[in-house]
């Protein structure tokens, strides 16, 4: 064809896409639009969302709104903004959302809930009650810093928001008696604790409008690890499929993130990291306003029904508020997610009773943070009555203190007097590299029972800070071959051990005990007398302690005869719903 003629075509051919184009604009460009702005970006930001939130106004100056030819900005400054920060980390290290001290309340006033769960939850109540004035953070892990923010186009700062963000964070943490938790890796295998609790995890994105939208957390360890990811199919999304996922995988979250939890699971997602992230703002209560049916453009939705069946499988998981029960859960959220047809990630994770979350906003009117809970006390049961309990001498030698807890049921509640020896990951790693260099273990190792813990920073007037039980699971792989050495024999933290441990105990005449997790202040206020730094100094919060306690609650777990408390729990029984459903 000669050239001409083709040019003469193709200049034909754009001539009619041009006026196709020009007549149909408005329904192309409204095509466009309709799959992408409210139902993705509008939900992340949850400025679409209904939010019932109660807010107060910090004393600071409203930001200033300033004309400019591309039309009104709202002018933040970046101190206002560090401000906003800084409180809002302090507030969620000492106070809980009100709801969330209503539902433990709850918890007492229900005939199906059992003893143990009265006794934790009444413990934990306690605990907000003495945090709440503000020297003792609630829990000992103060968390890693999250700050998830959707700035308005209209607003400006001027600066790299980052800077003032982090340094909110930085100076939260170093003002209160919080805990440095954040380790920075040197190599692939040496760290070293970065002495602030930063790097704080910002993630900022960018939205429509004039306001600025913050949600602030502080993620302990062992609730972030309790954030699972399992990469299904279609075969999952059938009822029977689902029903027996969901029990499968609430059952295996165990106790160690400090139950009741708030319970989430989300189903699909265009990748597995807007899985995650959805999963997140779930255990927030960020997304609680989502509407709660599905639609043809793929909106996101809460699935009120199969919330209330993620909710039955942490009741009938019978795990209860750590030491038995009905409590597991406070409460569940299921969201459901677009998908691609080739992939379906689900998550499961949990806000833990060290529930630390809190909004914040930033508009013309001023700055503002969620109002959360001054005093809890007034939540606190006239009365309350603990489990029997037998008292176990610690001054004793580790013979003695064995015999007195052999003549012990398993499940059994016991306190505590006199000195435990403190040490969790890098003190057992070390221990590990003296034993593998031929060397013997340290004689405090031995003489006292091992609490592993580790501390927040000690304010005026207490022994220690904050300083609940870490999660024991980290430390199994070390447990039989110290016991084989005559060290460890009797073991303090929180949540289920691995089955090699429940038989180490038995093969070595050891114990392991579980203390109520997510009570740290009070701990630390009532039964904690004294403490010293025994070994290891330089690492900070994981050193060796020897403490002194009094009257230190703590349920047998594991006993001398290879009695596993939670595996029993968890063990089906003939004709009881959860066989039924799994089989
Ligand atoms: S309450 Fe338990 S899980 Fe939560 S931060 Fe504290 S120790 Fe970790």
């Amino acid at each position: 064809m000669p050239k001409d003629i083709k040019y003469k075509m193709m200049l034909q051919f754009f001539d009619c896409f041009f006026a196709y184009w020009y007549r149909n604009r408005r329904s192309l460009e409204w095509r466009f639009f309709d799959v992408a702005p409210d139902r993705a970006v509008g939900i992340y930001c949850g400025m679409q969302l209904p939010d019932p939130t109660e807010y107060r106004r910090l004393e600071l100056a409203a930001p200033r709104t300033v004309k400019t030819s591309a039309g009104e900005f709202l002018l933040v400054d970046p101190e206002g903004l560090r401000r906003l920060v800084e409180e809002a980390f302090h507030d969620l290290s000492f106070y809980f959302r009100p709801a969330h001290l209503r539902q433990l309340a709850g918890v007492l006033e229900d005939p199906a809930a059992s003893d143990n769960d009265k006794f934790v939850v009444g413990a934990l109540l306690k605990n907000a009650a003495i945090s709440a004035e503000g020297l003792l953070p609630m829990c000992q892990d103060t968390g890693t810093a999250t700050v998830m923010g959707w700035k308005g186009e209209r607003v400006l700062t001027g600066v790299d928001d980052n800077e003032p963000i982090t340094r909110g964070v930085y100076d939260a943490y170093h003002k209160n008696y919080l805990r440095y938790s954040q380790l920075a890796a040197l190599d692939m295998f040496e760290e070293k604790n970065t002495g602030s609790n930063l790097p704080a995890q910002i993630d900022i994105g960018s939205v429509a409008g004039a306001e600025y939208r913050l949600l602030c957390i502080a993620k302990g360890g062992g609730s972030a690890n309790k954030t699972a990811l399992f990469q299904q199919s279609k075969a999952l999304l059938n009822p029977a499929a689902l029903e027996k996922f969901m029990r499968e995988k609430v059952a295996a979250l165990g106790t160690a993130a400090c139950p009741p939890y708030h319970l989430a699971m989300v189903v699909g997602g265009l990748s597995p990291e807007m899985n995650l992230k959805t999963l997140k703002l779930a255990t927030t209560g960020w997304l609680d306003g989502l509407p709660e049916s599905g639609s043809t453009e793929g909106r996101f939705f809460r699935d009120r029904y199969w919330e209330g069946k993620l909710l039955e499988a942490a009741r009938d998981s019978r795990l209860g508020a750590q030491f038995g029960g009905k409590y597991l859960a406070l409460d569940a959220r299921v969201v459901r997610l677009p998908r691609h047809a080739g992939s379906c990630p689900v998550s499961i994770g949990v806000s833990c009773s060290a529930d630390r979350n809190i909004k914040a906003k930033i508009n013309a009117d001023g700055l503002y943070l969620e109002k959360l809970e001054r005093s809890p006390e007034r939540l606190l049961p006239a009365s309350s009555s603990a489990p029997g309990a037998a008292r176990i001498d610690l001054n004793r030698p580790m013979s003695e203190i064995r015999a007195a807890l052999s003549k012990l049921p398993l499940g059994a509640l016991v306190l505590l007097d006199g000195p435990l020896a403190v040490a969790r990951d890098s003190v057992h790693a070390r221990l590990a590299e003296l034993l593998a260099a031929g060397r013997p273990l340290p004689a405090w190792f031995r003489d006292h029972p091992v609490y592993y813990a580790g501390p927040a920073k000690v304010p005026p007037g207490y022994a220690e800070g904050s300083f609940g039980p870490t999660t024991a699971q980290r430390m199994d792989g070390y447990a039989r071959e110290f016991m084989s050495r005559g060290a460890s024999l009797v073991m303090l933290a929180k949540g289920n051990r691995s089955p090699d441990v429940a038989a180490a105990c038995k093969d070595f005449g050891g114990f392991y005990l579980g203390t109520i997790g997510g009570a740290a202040a009070l701990l630390a206020a009532e039964n904690i007398s004294s403490s010293e730094v025994l070994d290891f100094p330089e690492l900070g919060m994981e050193a060796a302690r020897r403490i002194t306690v009094k009257n230190f609650p703590a349920f047998i777990l594991c006993d001398d005869q290879g009695g596993d408390y939670y595996a029993g729990l968890l063990r089906p029984r003939p004709g009881s719903p959860k066989e039924g459903r799994h089989e």
